[in-house]
């Protein structure tokens, strides 16, 4: 039997990052009740293996094996400790909401415990300066949330456009594992995917535009930006070639650019082992705010993004806003009748330009192995009541991620989740 290895960064896109160690597999079965598309395959006692062409990356898989048999196999940490060393580099983190609410775990913090300033305060002292997450989500809110405008006036209130619009019911794109599976299962609905990217993927032309200008003032092509993220998934969204517009940005301006707009990405857990071997305990390092650097600022909607339910909520905030020209005061969630893990909720607002009325219909799934399917075989069908779609891939969104701490009880998300996210 063959060994799995380990593979360190390469650019170009990533696939097979998640593997099953045929010396450590038991053939227990355990990992095939968590994996969304039926991607792995052995008989009960054979040891089992991956089918690439099926996988999301999405690492559920790996967090729920009893015997962890199941590998991460893109480690980039030595790569990154390497850029930190060259003096001509600026090194640039950009941390998920969800890291932060789960990094102390590894340290022996309590589950939930927040350590947002720590994880500033260990990253300025591994030498990284910053983007944070929580920023760029605002920007997708902006963009995810205009796309849905748009859609809205024409659609639903039969305004005329100019403008190539994509379908309705508008689904979030931001969960690499979420768009995977609709390229592989359901591609006649990629119109429907929101245009708008993740903030990941949104943080890192940010860095290499306006931050290497007017924050850091340097080059570019010197900057070496780290997607710190919760998700195994983000290391194939970061190897997508089409993420590249900080390079397209650059060549308008007659400079030659060649490089992604992230450029690598760790997990949690990677993270962790990183601090780790620079002999940093979380528990005792010098807390930092970063008070200072605008890319470091966010609003509370930012931050709601780790959790099922938050991508929605931020998004609707802003159509809501701009449609009625009144702040929405919350949204009442009712249980879904029949999809378990799916809530649904109708926002009613009076369009503030025409005085028409409308009813906004919404539904949150998380869970793509469970919950989704049948919301989509409805927009197959021509049923689906709905305007507005959020998916996260993993159980309660990425704070139960396949790169956060791996807990002994697996993805048990309900109690986690409530603990980490007291407001959701
Ligand atoms: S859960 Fe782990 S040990 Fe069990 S079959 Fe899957 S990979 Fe093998
Ligand atoms: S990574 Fe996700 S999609 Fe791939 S085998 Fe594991 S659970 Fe299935
Ligand atoms: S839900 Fe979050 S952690 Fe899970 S695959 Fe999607 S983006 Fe990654």
């Amino acid at each position: 039997m063959g060994e799995i290895t380990i593979k360190s960064y390469q650019a170009k896109e990533l696939s097979e990052i998640i593997q099953i160690d045929p010396n450590v597999c038991k053939g227990c079965d355990s990992c095939k009740s968590f994996c969304p598309t039926g991607a792995i395959t052995g008989q009960y006692g054979a040891t089992h293996k991956i089918d690439g062409s099926k996988c999301l990356q999405c690492g559920q898989c790996l967090v729920n094996c009893p015997f962890g048999a199941i590998k991460d196999t893109v480690d980039p940490v030595e790569v990154i400790e390497q850029k930190l060393k060259d003096k001509k580099i600026t090194v640039v983190a950009t941390m998920a909401p969800a890291v932060r609410v789960a990094l102390g775990e590894e340290f022996g913090m309590e589950p939930g415990t927040i350590v947002t300033e720590q994880m500033y305060g260990a990253l300025k002292k591994l030498g990284f300066k910053v983007i944070d997450t929580n920023y760029a989500a605002d920007n997708t809110i902006m963009e995810e949330g205009s796309e849905l405008i748009a859609k809205i006036r024409h659609y639903v209130l039969g305004e005329p456009t100019q403008h190539h619009l994509g379908a309705l019911p508008q689904f979030t794109s931001c969960c690499p594992a979420w768009v995977r599976f609709v390229e592989l299962e359901y591609p006649d609905l990629i119109p429907n995917l929101s245009s708008a990217k993740s903030p990941m993927q949104m943080a890192g032309p940010v860095a290499k535009t306006y931050g290497a200008t007017n924050v850091w003032n340097t080059e570019p092509e010197n900057i070496f930006v780290v997607g710190i993220m919760p998700c195994t998934a983000k290391k194939l969204e970061a190897s997508r070639p089409e993420f590249n517009s900080a390079a397209t940005y650059w060549k308008t301006k007659g400079r030659t650019a060649d490089y992604p707009d992230i450029d690598t990405v760790i997990t949690t857990r990677d993270l962790a082992r990183m601090i780790k071997r620079a002999g940093i305990d979380l528990k005792t390092v010098e807390p930092f705010a970063d008070s200072d650097n605008p890319l470091a600022e966010y609003t509370g909607a930012g931050t709601i993004f780790g959790v099922t339910g938050g991508v929605m909520e931020a998004a609707l905030r802003t159509a809501y806003f701009v449609i009625t020209g009144t702040e929405l005061a919350g949204i009442d969630y009712k249980p879904a009748r029949g999809l378990q893990g799916v809530k649904t909720a109708e926002v009613p607002m009076k369009d503030a330009k025409t005085g028409k009325e409308i009813v906004l219909k919404i539904a949150i799934a998380h869970g793509t192995k469970d919950n989704v399917r049948p919301l989509l075989e409805e927009i197959r069908a021509g049923k689906s009541p709905y305007h507005f779609i959020e998916v996260m891939n993993c159980p309660g969104g990425c704070v139960n991620g396949g790169g956060q701490p791996i807990n002994p009880m697996g993805t048990s998300w309900l109690g986690k989740t409530k603990a980490i996210f007291p407001w959701s």
